[in-house]
């Protein structure tokens, strides 16, 4: 369970780390602009090729996810707490973790949960 909690806090930490990344970019090129104008046109060179790369990443750290949530799926704990989960019979598509509530498709994607029905709460 932790392996699954680390890289899903990576996975979803990366596309902010990724915008980050080209802010700064972003702002050295700004500077180089002045001062080296051939080191903004690599760094955009860089910055368009950096994103095929910053996607086949980015989905990569989704099938590593994927893959190691069915693996624990498979033994019936929760991934992300390693909690009880219901659903267990062979057809169920969905399991959800009795204790977090956390919901995960067989393929080892990790669902939203639905969401409050409209108006409720509003009196
Ligand atoms: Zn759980």
């Amino acid at each position: 369970m932790r392996v699954y909690r680390v890289i899903r806090a990576v996975n979803r930490g990366y596309p902010l780390a990724v915008l980050w990344l080209y802010v700064a970019a972003f702002l050295l090129a700004v500077v180089l602009m002045f001062m080296h104008p051939l080191g903004t046109i690599v760094l955009v060179w860089i910055g368009l090729l950096g994103l095929v790369f910053a996607l086949l990443v980015a989905k990569l750290l989704a099938v590593v996810q994927r893959i190691v949530a069915r693996n624990i799926l498979a033994a019936g704990a929760c991934p992300g707490c390693g909690g009880h989960l219901s659903g267990a019979d062979a057809e169920a598509k969905v399991r959800r973790c009795e204790a977090c509530g956390s919901m995960f498709l067989v393929t080892g994607a990790e669902e939203a949960p639905p969401a409050p029905a409209a108006g409720a709460g509003n009196g």
